[in-house]
């Protein structure tokens, strides 16, 4: 008697270590480890999960109706070409499903977003990766490592944990020397920080076409990632296949609601966006003015790189960090074993982390 087993490709997969939020001992933590929106929720998102309490009985719009209306009234784009998950991983996660499996490849540039190897193994297909320049994602690169196998090709722009992006010019590039059957998901999750004339977050090339879909998230700029929310803009079809094989309850009211109230919140938005338009830049310089190498990011964290030195290396740092109840990413799993990443945070705990930084590296 043999227990049942799983499809191949499941038991390869490296379950995905989410950002920690705890020390031992430590009373006050500094969680900078998860790109959650330094300054909380929208009190208007506050409000509305309050004011559903009594209505949790019920079940969601399955439809998503109001919120689907709302993103296509700010963004000039069709309703009906948009569907809600629960987070943009569930999205990420079903096109994977959808559009390939064993025997099929899934290409990523080669310090992607973890979730691509994770999805792509779930449904038996095999992840590739493609080398970067500069840590950031190479199109004639990701083009060269393209085979007739490849089905899916997953994009994060801006790039977690990377925090480089891809100007459109160079995504379109991407898109016109593609395969027309290869599926280009670009994963938008954090668009709303992005401040760069070159920078779209992808819909002209949804619009174009067939074959391109753009993923988006609440879970950042409107930080509410404990609610689970994300949506794809795709063309008819994509949004077909997408419609189908979602659960048809996958996402939940308490996610509609606030989602709902955080998206119509512009002030509160604008407020967040200027907070991170003045801190990323602060702590970019102050942490390079230490001498540390810092990725030119513009997302709401940087990526740090740490000399390879005994007692100065990101290990150490990390471990320095915890003693003072700052909580950071440790980047093993993506293959940058000598970086740290590390959200922006509220301006103290931005100052505490410059001041922990300068005191490890004079030790
Ligand atoms: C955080 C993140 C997501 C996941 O967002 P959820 O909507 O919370 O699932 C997707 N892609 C990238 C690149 C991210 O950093």
């Amino acid at each position: 008697m043999t227990a049942p087993a799983p499809r191949p490709g499941i038991m390869d997969i490296r379950p995905y270590v989410g950002g920690e939020s705890a020390i031992e001992g430590v009373s006050r933590i500094v969680k900078l480890s998860s790109n959650e929106g330094a300054l909380g929720p929208s009190p208007k998102a506050m409000e509305a999960l309050k004011a559903l309490a009594p209505e949790i009985h019920r079940y969601p719009d399955g439809g998503a109706e109001a919120l689907r209306q709302a993103i296509g009234a700010r963004y000039g784009i069709n309703p009906d070409r948009i569907v809600c998950g629960a987070g943009s991983d569930e999205l990420l996660g079903i096109l994977c499903r959808a559009y390939a499996g064993p025997g099929d490849e899934v290409l990523y540039s080669a310090h992607g977003f973890l979730m691509y190897a994770i999805a792509a193994k779930a449904c038996g297909a095999t992840p590739v990766t493609a080398p970067e320049v500069d840590l950031t994602a190479n199109v004639d690169n990701l083009l060269k490592a393209v085979t007739p196998k490849t089905k899916i090709l997953f994009l994060a722009n801006p790039n977690n944990p990377t925090g480089t992006y891809l100007p459109s010019s160079e995504v379109a590039r991407l898109r016109a020397g593609l395969r027309p059957d290869i599926l280009l998901v670009i994963d938008a999750a954090y668009a709303e920080f992005v401040s760069r004339n070159d920078y779209t977050s992808g819909n002209e090339l949804v619009e174009a076409g067939d074959n391109t879909v753009v993923c988006r998230t609440f879970s950042k700029m409107f930080a509410l990632g404990g609610l689970r929310l994300g949506w794809a803009y795709g063309p008819e079809n994509v949004v077909g296949v997408l419609n189908r094989v979602r659960n048809p309850f996958n996402v939940g009211s308490a996610a509609l609601a606030a989602g709902l109230a955080a998206f119509q919140d512009t002030e509160y938005a604008e407020l967040c966006k200027r907070h991170n338009d003045y801190w990323l830049p602060w702590l970019s310089e102050q942490v390079s003015a230490l001498g540390l190498t810092v990725v030119p990011s513009v997302g709401n964290f940087i990526l740090i790189r740490f000399p390879k030195d005994a007692g100065k290396d990101a290990a150490t740092a990390d471990a320095f960090l915890r003693s003072r109840g700052i909580i950071v990413r440790a980047m093993g799993a993506y293959g940058l074993g000598d970086s740290l990443r590390i959200t922006i945070g509220t301006g103290e705990e931005n100052q505490m982390v410059v001041d922990a930084l300068r005191e490890f590296l004079k030790k």
